[in-house]
């Protein structure tokens, strides 16, 4: 019988598990329940949030089977009609699918940090102000109608089959399982310049202004050094973990919806087409700016520009 690449993730289910039972027995022994500060350790685990992002992973991976149904006829008719080359079965074909993947997995992370409607199913992924292993459970089941899967049609057109397509994007996803940990520290410098690291990705779920919207690799740390999005991580500034307008609620479905009910909100209330679609697909903190702009006398003393790599500005409750 042949193993179903859609399965993949579930099939890995094991270790993911045994890992998550290391990392809070190793944490238990290694860190207090809180932390230097003062505030609760972000590292632990604490039910309802672990919980939640376990709800959340079975959640998507039930949306992600529906998605492939629709997906992979899409693949398959523009690889037998589009493809450009055909390749040998072999490493080489695999190589250069597993490049290609990982580069069009920057492209999509960033673009799902820069593009409102991207970013209302990627922020389930940042919205838990923890990180630990199961905080890679968070997934949103939202990613379908976002358009995610629209990003590997470009490896049909490469000559890759749907099944090619299918296994790699979920080896790519199951490979950053392992960066979503405290328990390992900074290693040298080298391997941030090729692979994802564990210190790489806590600087991308990190909302301080010098983290914030840096290092989306997948598992190729390449694109960020090449696309000038790398930042490393700094022992003197700790990563302040979340997003800059805090969930505050571990429940699976206001994680999962949140932000699509705040954006048909904001595109309802704007008053004219051109707002309308910029609230849609604008970066995701351009309604605070152009309310600051628009709204400009009565915000007398609010700053009216942020830095540009700011997903949700400097609007955010932070900053009262
Ligand atoms: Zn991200
Ligand atoms: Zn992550």
């Amino acid at each position: 019988m042949q193993f179903d690449a859609q399965w993949l993730l579930l099939a890995l289910a094991p270790v993911f598990l045994a890992c998550i039972g290391w990392e809070a027995w190793h944490l238990s022994r290694t860190r207090g329940h809180i932390a230097a500060n003062g505030a609760p350790d972000n590292a632990r685990y604490a039910w309802p949030d672990t919980l939640c992002n376990t709800a959340l992973a079975l959640m998507h991976q039930g949306a992600d089977k529906l998605a492939w149904l629709v997906a992979v006829p899409i693949y398959a008719y523009v690889y037998q009609h589009f493809r450009l080359t055909s390749w040998q079965p072999g490493w080489a074909a695999w190589l250069v699918l597993f490049v290609a993947q990982d580069l069009l997995y920057y492209v999509f992370h960033r673009a799902s940090h820069r593009v409102r409607w991207l970013w209302a199913a990627h922020v389930v992924h940042h919205s838990s102000e923890r990180l630990n292993f199961s905080t890679a459970f968070r997934q949103s089941l939202m990613y379908p109608v976002a358009g995610m899967w629209m990003f590997w049609i470009p490896l049909a057109m490469l000559g890759f089959t749907p099944t090619q397509i299918v296994s790699i994007v979920l080896v790519n996803l199951a490979f950053q399982f392992f960066v979503h940990t405290q328990a390992i520290g900074k290693k040298p410098g080298w391997l941030d310049y090729v692979l994802n690291t564990p210190s790489m990705h806590r600087v991308h779920h990190a909302r301080n202004a010098r983290y914030i919207d840096r290092n989306y690799a997948g598992v190729l740390a390449i694109w960020d050094h090449l696309f000038g999005s790398y930042v490393a991580e700094d022992a003197r500034e700790q990563p302040d973990y979340g997003i800059v307008k805090p969930l505050g609620s571990c429940n699976p479905l206001k994680a999962t919806f949140h932000e699509w009910f705040a954006m048909a909100r904001d595109f309802a209330r704007m008053p004219d087409w051109r707002s309308r679609l910029a609230a849609l697909f604008a970066p995701p903190d351009w309604c605070e700016r152009h309310d600051a702009v628009r709204f400009a006398p009565a915000m007398a003393g609010t700053p009216h520009s942020v830095p540009e790599n700011n997903t949700e500005g400097e609007f955010g409750s932070r900053n009262p």
